[in-house]
């Protein structure tokens, strides 16, 4: 089964998309994290990827879909992933879909919106800290879930670090984005009958909703 994780920065992609990898043993793909590997590297895409994600700006289309379709040829995603990130317009859905109906025809697909308040996404997303350890990842938040000990990460005691991206200016800008783009994607979903819309306030719950969603959805 293929997940795509739907929802505006700071909405729980990342922290939900996770959880769901482990407990369902699909791998998790962002692409956001795929970015800011390519944009550390000092090759002219990466320097072009910096510039979009320090703006809050996308990354064009053609970009995005090719490095996703290089992603879903291997091996560890043959059987399903969870699709954090991607897609994030209609575009990217349309290249997606095509995609899949070629090359795993038989793979069920699915969309999960995490549907939370503006004026929380920025609140999320200010207070947000994340692993500098790559292998680890895990994402806290300085008002809602943090760490044991300030700046340290209880899973691998790695440094924390806020990303470049997480102020209050670029947030805004990227939810402006989102909303640009969201409502054309939730109904591209929607009409395939494959949605499944939840405002995520305490994570235990949520993730075991999502969960009980996705059981039945495989059984149908
Ligand atoms: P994220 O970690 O998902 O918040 O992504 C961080 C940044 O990476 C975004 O603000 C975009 O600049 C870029 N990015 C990630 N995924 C996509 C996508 N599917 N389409 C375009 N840009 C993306």
């Amino acid at each position: 089964m293929y997940i795509v994780m739907l929802g505006a920065p700071g909405s729980g992609k990342g922290t939900i998309g996770k959880i769901l990898s482990h407990d369902l043993g699909l791998t998790h793909v962002s692409t956001g994290d795929i970015f800011r590997e390519q944009s550390n590297k000092k090759t002219e895409l990466g320097k072009k990827i910096r510039e979009y994600m320090e703006s809050g700006a996308l990354v064009p289309d053609e970009v995005v879909i090719e490095t996703v379709k290089a992603r879903l040829l291997e091996e560890d995603v043959k059987d399903g992933a969870i699709l954090d990130g991607f897609p994030r317009t209609v575009a990217q859905a349309e290249a997606l879909r095509d995609f899949l109906k070629e090359n795993r025809p038989e793979a069920k697909r699915v969309a999960i919106e995490l549907d939370v308040p503006d004026a929380e996404i920025v609140r999320r997303v200010v207070n947000r800290l994340i692993c500098t350890n790559k292998a680890c990842g895990e994402i806290y938040n300085k008002e809602t879930r943090p760490p044991k000990q300030e700046g340290i990460c209880d899973v691998c005691g790695s440094e924390l670090k806020r990303r470049k991206d997480d102020n209050e200016e670029t947030v805004t800008k990227r939810l402006d984005i989102y909303h640009q783009n969201s409502k054309n994607l939730i109904d591209f979903y929607r009409k395939n009958n494959a949605l499944y819309s939840i405002y995520p306030q305490e994570l235990e719950v949520a993730v075991k909703k999502i969960e009980e969603f996705l059981e039945e959805y495989k059984r149908k």
